[in-house]
């Protein structure tokens, strides 16, 4: 008779952005990693994707950059801020080893990290959804039950059970995280692909009550987006997205709507209807949340996929102490760095500004992503480096 399975050091449910970096860096420190996500391998997610210069400086260092570039992904060097009729332009300064920001599908991003995950010994399952957690006697969460996509049911033991579940982590409800901060806004999205619309770099436009911008990215393509508070959304645009999009994008950027007016949609608009954000507990006893499992914040900001790889490094530091002390270490510096990346969010989410006062509070979120840029590159991490 077989004896019972050996357990893994860490299972990580979800495999996009925040759980397949972190499955990477544990497998690149030596670890025994199973990572099970219950969608496909390569597939979009909802969500637009610019990075910003802390997320490039993570997948710099993790030597991901040239697979992303080989991917079509285009440079992004400058990004323009459009108040009004006002445009604030700005050149990206090279600096940290990072000279230009990328937006990569997600259905690229992910795959690399996965991939990289894979080639650093992670086991990978697609189609397995993790449905509920192994207790021991005291509590300690010691594994995971999951479900394959033939229906079978089995139990995984394992030291740590990571949720890089997302925005409705099953992992946070099981364990019953805290929450620690609530937003109050929640600003919707619709957004779409076009080739032939020929904006350079990231384009951010503002109107009092609403945002748009166009994003470069893969096979010569721009994600165009409108944002506009929830209630917006429901009162006037929710039955109707095309006809909505059309209407907010020619009001907040008109320039940018003629060129969209002239340009090929590729594919069908995608509606994100708004959801508040939140500041989850990040660890307990044999647990742990990274990415949008354990903290979201609006995507007005643009920010989530570059938190989710700043947190898998801070958390995979901890996970490879594993030491109660380290997890505290991981929550405190996730915790500081977030909330003023969150408080700025949720003031230009709630949409209650005028021009000068966003222009204020862009500052504000610049400041917070330089100390987050900081942070990170006075954390030296050779090993994962060397390893890349
Ligand atoms: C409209 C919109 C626009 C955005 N734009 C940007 C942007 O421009 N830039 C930016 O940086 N961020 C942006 N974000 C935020 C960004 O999308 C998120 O922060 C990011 O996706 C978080 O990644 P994650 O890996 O934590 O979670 P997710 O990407 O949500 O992945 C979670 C994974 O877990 C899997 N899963 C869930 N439950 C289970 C289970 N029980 N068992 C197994 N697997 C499970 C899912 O299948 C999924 O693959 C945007 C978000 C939205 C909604």
């Amino acid at each position: 008779m077989p004896g019972p399975a050996r357990p893994y050091d860490a299972l990580v449910v979800g495999a996009r952005c925040a759980g397949a970096a972190t499955a990477m860096l544990l497998a690149r420190k030596g670890m025994r990693v199973l990572v099970a996500d219950r969608g496909a391998y390569g597939t979009e997610t909802l969500s637009t994707h610019a990075l910003m210069r802390g997320g490039v400086l993570q997948l710099t260092r993790w030597g991901l950059l040239p697979q992303l570039i080989e991917a079509g992904t285009p440079p992004v060097r400058t990004t323009s801020f459009h108040y009004g009729e006002e445009e604030v332009a700005l050149e990206l300064r090279a600096a940290d080893g990072v000279d230009a920001l990328y937006a990569p599908r997600r259905s690229v991003l992910d795959s690399v990290l996965v991939d990289a995950a894979f080639d650093a010994g992670a086991e990978i399952r697609h189609g397995e959804t993790v449905v509920g957690l192994l207790r021991d006697d005291d509590g300690r969460v010691r594994g995971a039950v999951v479900l394959d996509a033939e229906g079978n049911r089995r139990e995984v033991a394992a030291e740590l059970v990571i949720g890089a579940d997302g925005i409705g982590s099953a992992v946070a409800r099981s364990v019953g995280a805290a929450t620690l901060q609530e937003g109050r806004h929640a600003t919707a999205t619709i957004f779409g692909y076009w080739s032939g619309i020929g904006t350079e770099g990231y384009q951010w436009h503002y109107v009092p009550g609403a945002s748009a911008g166009a994003i470069p990215t893969n096979a010569g393509l721009h994600c165009v987006f409108i944002g506009v508070p929830q209630e917006t959304y429901r009162a006037a645009l929710r039955g109707s997205p095309m006809e909505g999009f059309q209407a907010v994008l020619r009001a907040v950027a008109p320039g940018l709507a003629e060129r969209v007016a002239q340009g090929s949609r590729a594919g069908a608009l995608s509606t994100f209807a708004g959801r508040r954000g939140f500041l989850r507990q990040s660890w307990g006893a044999g647990w742990a949340l990274v990415g949008d499992a354990g903290y979201f914040k609006d995507p007005v900001t643009a920010h989530g996929i570059t938190d989710a790889l700043r947190d898998a490094e801070l958390l995979a530091d901890a996970a490879a102490a594993g030491t109660p002390r380290a997890f505290a270490e991981y929550a405190a510096t996730r915790d500081a760095l977030s909330m003023p990346l969150f408080e700025a969010t949720e003031a230009i989410a709630g949409f209650d500004w005028d021009l000068p006062r966003l222009q204020a509070l862009h500052k504000a979120l610049n400041q917070a992503m330089k100390r987050e840029v900081a942070e990170m590159v006075a954390r030296a991490n050779p090993v994962l480096w060397e390893a890349a």
